[in-house]
């Protein structure tokens, strides 16, 4: 759909690439005038003149004084990023080289871009829906392979996809009810309702589906949390220097999540996991006799998503490990049981002895020994049960209530057909849903309704 917005026809310049230092650095400027702006600071060729997706080397001047040797590439309208004319410059990537250029495009006649509004103008230019601009931001905040395989699953229209194809549906329904109304005195029931019926049926399951994932959508976009909890000396602090020896996340700050407690992110698998409060652990060895009891980690355990609870298999006793275990299904966690220190045994032996609590790994963390099982069972957990990696995954809250409000609309309309309520009023439950389902594609129009009734069904009258 395209958006005409008349104060959009200025031109903006920003640094695309991050401030500081580096090899390179990109300017881009979007805007009807882009092209001739930069075309007044480079004195080699005339920009204007060339084709669209074509790169240029030259001198960058400004009033005779040189600026810094550039590569400008042209993407002319509407074949760019934003769908207006885009230019490129790629500079040496001195910050004050940089401010120069962008200070020079200024005097030309751009203006500085705000946050985000090169993405806002595809999106006004109708190059992206508003699910995909979204994802853009997500796809620039990946941190994991699995939050970076989706953001740009959905920047290429994965979910909006999705959503095509449910609008179509709900259309489709509205059109055979509004179709019915207005032949109502003719009491002709175009609406075959047990078509309906299968059609919302459909529609229900489809974005249950999509508001499920986003449980794993949150996994993926902010983390897992995990605590660590035992006895002392169980070995806890060694489980987590191993595990982070190998895994450790480059992260810098995850965004929409509170850091109250000191966490060490790890990477495995392509899933972020965060193990929280682990100051308390590093910490213990000055207070190795008291025993931190189920009780006091109670809280902790209750925050995280998933609980590791690590034992000493050579020293726990089965009866206090089994109490420990019916404490945590009472509690509803998510654990993993660990036996550690298995270097010091014999696997089998201690199986044997500990065969109540049951599913249990054991592992040597400081020898190392099934690190590896522990990894996959903490992708197993946070994967079980869940839709594939390869499915459309919902990682944004916004789209997350968007899809509840359809849910229960389309719930409502379900419940109407049942109790056999009037055309006019399910009519009004299905634009419901419709409204609700493109506040996530941020189009929310009528005219569409409209357009689909008469090029589908010509009525003619
Ligand atoms: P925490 O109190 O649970 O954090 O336990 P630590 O990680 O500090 O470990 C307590 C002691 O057990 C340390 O001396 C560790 O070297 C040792 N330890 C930890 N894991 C293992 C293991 O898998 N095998 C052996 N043999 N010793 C371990």
């Amino acid at each position: 759909m395209k958006y005409s917005n008349p104060q959009w026809d200025d031109n903006i310049v920003a640094l695309a690439t991050p401030p500081g230092v580096g090899a390179i650095g990109v300017i881009r400027l979007s805007g009807p005038l882009a092209i001739e702006i930069v075309n007044g600071l480079f004195p080699s060729k005339d920009l204007a003149a060339q084709a669209s997706h074509t790169a240029h080397v030259g001198l960058l001047k400004e009033g005779g004084h040189a600026i810094d040797e550039v590569v400008v590439t042209l993407f002319k309208a509407p074949r760019s990023y934003t769908g207006e004319n885009v230019v490129e410059i790629s500079g040496h990537g001195s910050p004050y080289v940089l401010q120069q250029i962008i200070d020079a495009c200024i005097r030309g006649g751009a203006r500085l871009a705000r946050p985000g509004e090169f993405t806002q103008r595809a999106f006004l230019q109708g190059k992206l829906d508003l699910a995909q601009a979204e994802a853009v931001a997500d796809l620039i905040a990946a941190n994991t392979a699995a939050s970076q395989k989706n953001a740009l699953h959905n920047i290429r229209g994965g979910f909006s996809a999705e959503l095509k194809a449910l609008r179509e549906q709900l259309i489709t329904f509205s059109a055979l009810i509004e179709l019915e109304l207005d032949f109502s005195q003719e009491d002709v029931e175009f609406a075959d309702r047990s078509q309906l019926y299968h059609l919302v049926s459909g529609a229900i399951e489809r974005v249950s589906k999509l508001a499920h994932s986003f449980q794993l959508g949150n996994v993926i976009k902010n983390g897992v949390s995990v605590a660590i909890v035992g006895k002392p000396n169980a070995g806890k602090s060694t489980l987590l220097n191993t595990l982070l020896n190998e895994n450790r996340a480059i992260v810098s700050e995850i965004a929409g999540t509170t850091r109250d407690t000191i966490e060490e992110l790890l990477n495995i698998d392509g899933i972020l996991f965060r193990f929280i409060d682990t100051a308390g652990i590093r910490e213990h060895t000055t207070d190795a006799i008291e025993s931190i009891g189920v009780e006091r980690s109670l809280e902790k355990m209750r925050q995280a998503d998933v609980v590791l609870y690590l034992f000493d298999a050579t020293a726990m006793p089965p009866a206090e490990l089994l109490a420990n275990k019916e404490e945590f299904d009472r509690n509803g966690f998510r654990y993993l049981m660990v036996g550690n220190q298995v270097d010091k045994g014999e696997e089998a032996v201690m199986r044997e002895r500990y065969a109540a609590s049951t599913p249990l790994i054991f592992i040597s963390a400081k020898q190392g020994i099934h690190i590896e099982v522990l990894k996959e069972r903490l992708v197993d957990m946070v994967l079980q049960g869940q839709v594939s990696t390869e499915d459309t995954i919902v990682t944004n809250a916004r789209h997350y209530h968007a899809l509840q409000e359809m849910l229960s609309s389309l719930q409502d309309i379900r419940s109407g057909l049942d109790n056999k309520i009037p055309g006019d009023l399910l009519a009004l439950d299905i634009r419901r849903s419709l409204h609700y389902l493109g506040e996530i594609t941020g189009e929310v129009s009528n005219e569409d309704l409209l357009d689909y009734i008469f090029s589908k069904f010509c009525i003619g009258k």
